[in-house]
């Protein structure tokens, strides 16, 4: 197992509905050495690309973020989540359905921070539908930029985002891809990366 798919096996919960909690590395609480590891690990699969911005979509996207555009020595923009939608006058707008919350997000990014000169590395905690992701794109691609690559922490392989992202061609690493979990007994089982398959017990923790 990789050091994210170790963490996961040791701190997750898995909870009804297909939801995996990271609370305590991720989510809630922040363990910034596992942030620095997913952050090097995704430049490091990102060599030879060329890079000037980070994007990501708030609120738990940003960390990750941060941590490599200080690696890529770029600025990081980070989308704002709005239920209502406002003037589109000054700023990118797209739509992306949360799987968490269950409701539709308006997300934009103000015109200034996004332009036609950016080639732009998304990043994000998780991805599951590709709901914030393809918004994300869309952001980019309203700007006239270029998207480089995507780069996740946790895919859940089960659900199509990952199938979809890559099927339209775009470079999508994710340092841990879940395979299946099941709540009753707290497993998870690892999509192989890139030959070995991995299948553990999760803490029984509170639910
Ligand atoms: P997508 O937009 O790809 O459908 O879902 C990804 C977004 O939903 C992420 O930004 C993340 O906030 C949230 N999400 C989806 N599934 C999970 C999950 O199992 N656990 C957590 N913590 N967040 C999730």
């Amino acid at each position: 197992m990789n050091f994210l798919e170790q963490k996961i096996v040791e701190d997750g919960v898995i909870k009804e509905g297909n939801i995996l909690k990271v609370d305590n590395f991720l989510n809630h609480q922040i363990d910034v050495d596992i942030i620095r590891q997913i952050a090097y690990e995704l430049k490091r699969r990102f060599r030879g690309k060329q890079v000037n911005k980070i994007l990501t979509i708030e609120a738990s996207g940003i960390a990750i973020a941060t941590v490599l555009a200080d690696l890529y020595d770029v600025p990081v923009v980070f989308a704002k989540k709005s239920q209502t939608a406002n003037s589109t006058d000054d700023k990118y707008m797209a739509q992306a359905y949360s799987f968490t919350h269950k409701r539709m997000n308006n997300v934009f990014v103000s015109r200034p921070y996004l332009t036609a000169a950016d080639k732009v590395l998304i990043v994000d905690d998780f991805l599951a539908d590709g709901q914030a992701a393809n918004a994300l794109i869309d952001l980019v691609h309203q700007a006239g930029g270029e998207v480089v690559g995507i780069g996740i922490a946790i895919e859940k392989g089960q659900q199509q985002g990952g199938r979809l992202l890559r099927e339209a061609g775009y470079q999508l690493e994710s340092i841990a891809i879940l395979q299946s979990m099941d709540y009753a007994t707290q497993t998870i089982v690892f999509k192989e990366q890139p030959t070995r398959l991995q299948s553990c017990n999760a803490k029984q923790q509170a639910r």
